[in-house]
């Protein structure tokens, strides 16, 4: 017997025929002999319902709010009415649903009386999503047999009181995880726990930032000593590439964290790193997998067993991005440049996705998100006014229009003839290729081409 924790996203709970799936799935995993621990996503769309609804009384306007929460009702209604047959259960089920959904309106109204929606505030509306779909997933489990139960993770999740981004505080999670999932676990029961949403020290409801429902199935699994964790979502796995730009691209079987974590950083839209370390710190594997097509064993990622040498995973672009340059003959020698350049970019709130110097250290070069390079570019100019006045510094510019293309694959370590390979297929459409940068992990080779050539 193992324990399966099991995260459903989006569009796992978007309707009733997404929920009644992933509930056959969590019936059929327990069918099987395994303990499963569900934790859920909000119905696809209502998170960002739900923070425009409170964005918009805050400007003081009580209306607007009270027809979006009857559409969001109405919605629920309605799945609820298909989910769950028994006139009782069902009774109960929407007057569970519509309690939250007038604590829903009380608090959209404060935040039109009070003209105001802090931090605080919109991590307490964000949370009824998830709490709406968790009683959705039970009540469905419950109506094809499986004793399930609804659990906010304000409960279990205890974090810091940074609200919108905060962070789970693991030795108390894991105490409450141990108190109060692991009997109903060992009692045959499945807890179906709210993604996305914890609690300070003091109970005040906090959100683990957008997307943050990866995080808390893996912070609840490695609070559970979970076997798995998998994560479902409306794909078949990890891709080799973007099926939009390659008709040939395949779903990867397996990952190792590194390349999974390589992927994510450039852009791919796997799982962010940061979400799954609980799990990787522990070894933990993890699979992604489609609710959609449950017999698809989807891809499975873990530490990193084996590598074989030369092999490539994937290919990922990242596009929306500047290349910004300095370039100088007197900059040779002269130390912090560098230093200051990327402090100056650091203020102006812009994070670095790759970086490149020659060795000649006439120049470097490195790529930022579209949307901060002016910003940054003025930030670099202001800081290194002196030496563009002295000339150790000829040119700082922006060059738009580039993508970055980075190929991942643990495979290229060690590998020599890889990176000949990649370079010889661009060469071979006579492909110009910018700027070049492998990672210190060797687990990838990042180039920057022309966005006409991606
Ligand atoms: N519902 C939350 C969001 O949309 C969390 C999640 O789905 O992962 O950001
Ligand atoms: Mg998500």
């Amino acid at each position: 017997m193992a324990l399966i924790t099991m995260k459903f996203g989006g569009t796992s709970m978007g309707s009733a025929d997404a929920i009644s799936q992933a509930a056959a799935i969590i019936s059929n995993q327990r069918e099987s002999g395994d303990q499963v621990l569900a934790v859920v996503s909000a119905m696809n769309g209502m998170t960002d319902g739900l923070l425009r609804v409170a964005r918009t009384a805050a400007t003081g306007d009580r209306s607007t709010h009270l027809v979006t929460i009857a559409e969001m009702r109405a919605r629920h209604h309605l799945a609820a009415t298909a989910l769950v047959s028994d006139s009782m259960a069902l009774a109960g089920l929407l007057t569970a649903l519509d309690a939250l959904f007038d604590d829903l309106i009380a608090l959209c109204h404060s935040l039109a009386v009070l003209r105001e929606a802090t931090p605080r505030a919109l991590d307490q509306v964000a949370s009824f999503g998830e709490r709406l779909s968790a009683r959705l997933l039970a009540a469905r489990l419950c109506a094809i047999g499986v004793t399930a139960t609804a659990i906010d993770a304000t409960d279990l999740i205890v974090t810091d009181d940074n609200f919108q981004d905060a962070s789970p505080q693991m030795d108390e999670t894991r105490a409450n995880v141990q108190a109060i999932l692991m009997p109903m676990l060992n009692n045959g029961q499945a807890p179906i726990v709210t993604g996305f949403i914890g609690a300070t020290r003091n109970g005040i409801t906090t959100t683990l930032g957008r997307g943050g429902s990866d995080f808390s199935g893996a912070i609840l699994g490695a609070a559970a000593d979970t076997d798995e964790l998998w994560i479902y979502t409306d794909v078949d796995g990890v891709m080799t590439t973007d099926p939009r730009l390659a008709p040939d691209a395949r779903v990867l079987a397996t990952l190792s964290y590194a390349e999974v974590g390589e992927l994510a950083y450039f852009g791919a839209k796997v799982l962010h790193p940061k979400t799954v370390q609980p799990i990787v710190d522990r070894g933990v594997p993890l699979r992604v997998r489609n609710t959609f097509n449950p017999t698809h064993p989807g891809t499975l990622i873990q530490p990193e067993i084996e590598i074989v040498p030369g092999v490539v995973k994937a290919v990922t672009i990242v596009k929306d991005v500047h290349l910004l340059s300095v370039e100088g003959r007197g900059m040779m020698g002269v130390p912090g440049i560098a230093g200051r350049t990327f402090m100056a970019v650091a203020r102006a709130n812009a994070s670095i996705l790759m970086i490149s110097q020659a060795s000649s250290e006439q120049s470097f070069c490195f790529v930022l998100p579209s949307n901060r390079a002016e910003a940054a570019l003025t930030a670099i100019k202001h800081e290194l006014a002196a030496e563009i006045e002295r000339h150790n510094v000829d040119r700082v510019y922006a060059q738009t229009d580039v993508v970055i293309v980075t190929v991942v694959g643990a495979g290229i370590r060690n590998q020599p003839g890889v990176a000949a390979r990649v370079f010889g297929a661009l060469a071979g459409r006579a492909i110009n290729v910018l700027v070049i940068a492998q990672g210190s992990s060797e687990c990838s080779i990042s180039l920057v081409v022309a966005e006409s050539e991606a």
